[in-house]
């Protein structure tokens, strides 16, 4: 089963794509994830992601696309993949289809200023990428799943974080009508609880 969860930033893409890899026993792939390791690593990859990471931009095509059709010749994808935060372009679809079959595409629907209250609470754990909310936190930073202390990611302040709208409306938008035309794509709407969004991309995934 291949999955794909598009969102604009913040609409908990990671989230639910860690909860469907963990209910359906299937991997979970964030390039973002992959990207800030290699920012950890400074590995060469990294040092050029960087540079379009922190302004909010978009890393290149060709840099994301062979990372993640490295990744994806593990024998541990073999029976499919929840991909979240790729495809980002209609390119990045396109070779995707050259390379897998996409079977549902979910869409995490929610609105410009829902975001951008949301990313000015997210807290991000350096370590594992666990994500939460300050208000869920009660003013302990501990990572609730590895102990590390959560923090702000540079790319979720404010300034960037509008930035990263404005890409995502250019960039990312158009594959919401690109997965339609190919019938797999359910729109999920993101407003209430973590559980009761949660139980609505489990029935999309249903249907
Ligand atoms: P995310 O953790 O998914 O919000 O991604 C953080 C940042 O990594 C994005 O704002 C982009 O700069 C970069 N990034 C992640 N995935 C992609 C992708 N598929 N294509 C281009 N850039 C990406």
């Amino acid at each position: 089963m291949n999955v794909v969860f598009l969102g604009p930033p913040g609409s908990g893409k990671g989230t639910h794509a860690r909860r469907v890899s963990a209910s359906k026993g299937v991997p979970h792939i964030s390039t973002g994830e992959m990207l800030r390791e290699h920012i950890k690593q400074q590995t060469p990859l990294g040092k050029e992601a960087k540079v379009y990471m922190d302004l909010g931009r978009l890393v290149p095509d060709e840099l994301v696309i062979d990372m993640l059709k490295d990744k994806l010749k593990e024998s541990q994808y073999d029976n499919g993949v929840i991909l979240d935060g790729f495809p980002r372009t209609v390119r990045q679809a396109e070779e995707l289809d050259e390379i897998t079959t996409v079977d549902h595409v979910i869409n995490l629907d929610i609105s410009d200023a829902d975001i951008v209250a949301r990313m000015a609470g997210r807290r991000t754990c350096p370590v594992c990428g666990y994500t939460s909310q300050l208000e869920w936190l009660n003013g302990d930073m501990h990572c609730r799943k590895c102990g590390a202390i959560m923090v702000q990611r540079d790319d979720d302040k404010e300034v960037t974080v509008l930035e990263r709208l404005r890409v995502y409306h250019i960039q990312t938008q158009p594959l919401i009508d690109y997965y339609t035309k190919r019938g797999v794509l359910r729109t999920v709407n993101t407003l209430g609880e973590v559980d009761e969004v949660a139980q609505r991309v489990s029935e999309a995934l249903a249907e």
